[in-house]
């Protein structure tokens, strides 16, 4: 098994015949052509895997499944159009109808539309509790529940998660616990390496690194046996109703059904397909994932603690510091350094007068950038309340940690001095 730093330029591709070439080609085309009727009719019933239509996978992504699956130290891996469609995939696989999952407070806004709104329409519940007590996930849990659902690190104030505590309390109950770790990424925590049993990415920030492209990743870590309890889990252990007798968990057993799973019902039904170029652009990023992060999870530090010194920052919401909550956590977890993205908070009430306050700020930036993205190159600002968590209520966003005066920081790649001379003239405005 080869390092992080070898797998991020090598894993899942081997130059071969015809061309040899040395990087993953494009393989920009929709559809295959079989090489026989037989083969075709082989393909689409699973009894064999291999190339058929883009919109189930292509070779391109293919090579970006294996990649990220091997980053993680996973099983198996999905690629798909956004995060946000392998947060849902990976849980309508899981949950199915009339299921029930449990999350955390501390989530991406996006995340929580989905659970909270367009999940309850087609009768998913979920209940959302604070992922640092032990108690709540606990009570949360009913006979219904197929998933816990955290995020390692959340955005935007960078709580770090127990995910061994969380994991123990999953499997105590007999269900998955599923990981985000776009934040964390794998080259600072393996979210797998601490009992969680599947892995999802927005491939659209650090991964990629760049911002060019849109992408998600879910990754099987090949731990939970829905064998143990096939009548809780019937996708994968009763007949799989569109292909026949074809049961997934006997044949493709553990670590290895998950993904027909979501490819052959989800992905195939729904279509949020990953295009070649995507998975092209990303897995050009991630080539560079361990060099990016390492020097931004720096800069992050560094501009966290002199925010830390400065009369216009109330508090700063960054675990590398010793007096945050999470530190303990983040020392565990994150022994290679803690993301770069963080939060901080105005100093100022929050009445009438913040947003303007915020605004004044925000919009003087020069360097780092209103944008509402995290984890690439350049450095990036957002207001929580006003963007990514508009739609949670204010309780919702209380329970988050987020408040009108919180403005999120994604440091980037440019010289630390620069970001932080231009924080400086923006807050002395505020
Ligand atoms: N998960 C987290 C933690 C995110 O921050 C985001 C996007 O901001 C998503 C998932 C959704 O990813 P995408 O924007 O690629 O759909």
């Amino acid at each position: 098994m080869s390092e992080f730093a070898t797998q991020q330029i090598q894993a899942g591709y081997v130059p071969g015949t015809p061309q040899n070439s040395a990087i993953p080609p494009i393989y920009q085309t929709a559809a295959f052509q079989f090489a026989s009727l037989a083969d075709a009719a082989d393909l689409f019933a699973l009894r064999k895997t291999g190339n058929l239509y883009s919109r189930n996978a292509s070779p391109t992504q293919q090579v970006l499944e294996e990649r990220v699956a091997a980053l993680e130290g996973g099983a198996s891996a999905v690629a798909v159009a956004s995060g946000q469609a392998a947060v849902a995939v990976t849980l309508l696989a899981l949950v199915g109808r009339n299921g029930h999952i449990v999350a955390a407070n501390q989530l991406y806004g996006g995340t929580v539309d989905l659970l909270q709104d367009t999940f309850e329409d087609f009768g998913i519940r979920t209940t959302f509790v604070d992922q640092d007590d032990p108690e709540a996930w606990r009570a949360a849990i009913t006979p219904q529940t197929r998933a816990l659902f955290a995020e390692s690190v959340a955005n935007p104030v960078a709580q770090v998660l127990d995910i061994r505590l969380v994991a123990d309390i999953a499997h105590e109950a007999g269900v998955p616990l599923v990981i985000d770790n776009t934040v964390g990424t794998p080259f600072l925590v393996r979210p797998g390496e601490h009992g969680a049993d599947f892995v999802v990415h927005s491939a659209t920030k650090f991964l990629s690194g760049h911002g060019t492209s849109l992408g998600g990743v879910v990754v099987d870590q090949g731990t939970f046996d829905f064998g143990a309890d096939p009548e809780r889990w019937p996708q994968f252990t009763a007949p799989y109703k569109r292909f026949g007798e074809l049961v997934l968990w006997e044949r493709f057993g553990i670590g290895q059904s998950f993904a027909p799973l979501v490819k052959s019902k989800y992905v195939h039904d729904l279509g949020p397909s990953l295009s070649p170029f995507n998975s092209w652009q990303i897995l050009l990023g991630i080539e560079t994932l361990d060099l990016r992060v390492s020097r931004q999870s720096a800069t992050a530090l560094a501009v966290a603690k002199h925010l830390q010194q400065h009369p216009a920052v109330a508090k700063v919401n960054h675990p590398g510091l010793d007096d945050n909550p999470w530190h303990d956590l983040a020392l565990r977890y994150l022994p290679r350094g803690v993301p770069s993205v963080f939060s901080f908070e105005l100093a100022g009430p929050e009445d009438d007068s913040t947003h303007e306050r915020v605004a004044r700020v925000v919009d003087s930036l020069k360097v780092v950038r209103l944008i509402a993205n995290i984890g690439d190159a350049r450095s990036m600002v957002a207001h929580p309340a006003s963007m990514t968590h508009s739609h949670l209520n204010a309780e919702q966003r209380a329970a988050a940690g987020i408040s009108l005066n919180t403005i999120r920081l994604s440091a980037g790649l440019e010289d630390p001095a620069d970001i932080i001379a231009d924080l400086d003239q923006a807050l002395a405005l505020a």
